[in-house]
């Protein structure tokens, strides 16, 4: 079996990571950044975005694991006190592997043919690069509303803790098929009205934003942003691609949010 492993780079993630692979090395596993079966990330949920960045071509054959060394982690929910148990559990292979949905997003512009397809883990937001946002919304090419206000944010199911929580989204357990968009500070009033809720889409629906006006805009995907110029229309939908992980035990969802956000005393 060949492993890789993922540092955030300080200095207890250095230390684990020279520890997992000697031990993983000494059970006979091949370090192999190129194909690895099992790719660990040591670090937060940050590192995991950016081990998942890194092999989102090669999703099908990769199961990803992850190690906190901060704060109890959505991805990372590994202790560091854990590593011998953890390299003992991938070495045997005693492990399952769970997948979770994520978002394809579809940049469409003004002037060329092929869109610019992305995979988001977390969430693709859309701002504008200096104004108002003002965006048609379209569901299942049915003109839903134009919205007018910082931006918008499109998130999956394991994204739903993070940014999106954040916009006041609700949390949906990465069981189900769905993809939620939230609104950034909307204008309200007489003239201007958005929905002003967030909205969970089924895996079968389709969301597009067109520009009124400006076509420039400011797209993240997870940790990533960049300036699209000259858009057409950004498409979401829940990919046909998965994210897997690699499980050794039940630590069901719904623990990791309450550990997280409201009390992790019982499990730290
Ligand atoms: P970052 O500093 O790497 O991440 C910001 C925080 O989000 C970190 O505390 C990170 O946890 C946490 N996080 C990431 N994924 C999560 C998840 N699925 N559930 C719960 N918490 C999660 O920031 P970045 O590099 O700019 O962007 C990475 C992510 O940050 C984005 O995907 C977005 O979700 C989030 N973000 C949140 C807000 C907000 O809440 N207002 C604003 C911008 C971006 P770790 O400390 O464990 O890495």
């Amino acid at each position: 079996m060949k492993f890789y492993i993922i540092s955030r780079s300080d200095k207890l993630s250095n230390e684990l990571m020279a520890t997992a692979r000697n031990y993983l090395e000494d059970f006979g596993m091949e370090w192999n950044e190129e194909s690895p079966d099992v790719v660990l990330s040591i670090g937060g949920d940050g590192t995991l975005l950016h081990a998942f960045h890194k092999y989102s071509e090669k999703l099908a054959d990769v199961a990803f694991v992850g190690i906190h060394t901060g704060h109890l982690g959505f991805y990372a929910d590994w202790k560091p006190i854990e590593i011998e148990k953890l390299v003992l559990s991938i070495a045997k292979k005693e492990y399952e592997v769970i997948e979770y949905p994520l978002l394809e997003v579809s940049i469409h512009y003004q002037n060329l043919e092929e869109p610019a397809v992305y995979l988001a883990l977390n969430e693709s937001t859309v701002k504008s690069p200096d104004v108002t946002l003002v965006m048609d919304v379209f569901l299942n090419e049915h003109h839903f509303e134009r919205f007018r206000g910082d931006g918008l944010c499109m998130s999956t199911p394991s994204g739903s803790t993070a940014y999106n929580k954040a916009l006041g989204g609700a949390i949906i357990h990465p069981s189900l098929q769905a993809m939620q968009l939230t609104e950034m500070a909307s204008i309200n009033n007489r003239v201007f009205r958005t929905v002003g809720s967030p909205l969970v889409l089924p895996g079968h629906h389709r969301c597009a934003l067109r520009p009124v006006k400006a076509p420039d805009f400011m797209v993240t995907i997870d940790h990533l942003q960049l300036l699209h110029k000259d858009v057409k229309s950004i498409e979401y939908r829940v990919a046909y691609e998965k994210v897997r992980f690699a499980r050794f035990r039940a630590f069901p969802f719904w623990q990791r949010v309450h550990d997280s956000f409201i009390d992790s005393e019982l499990s730290d």
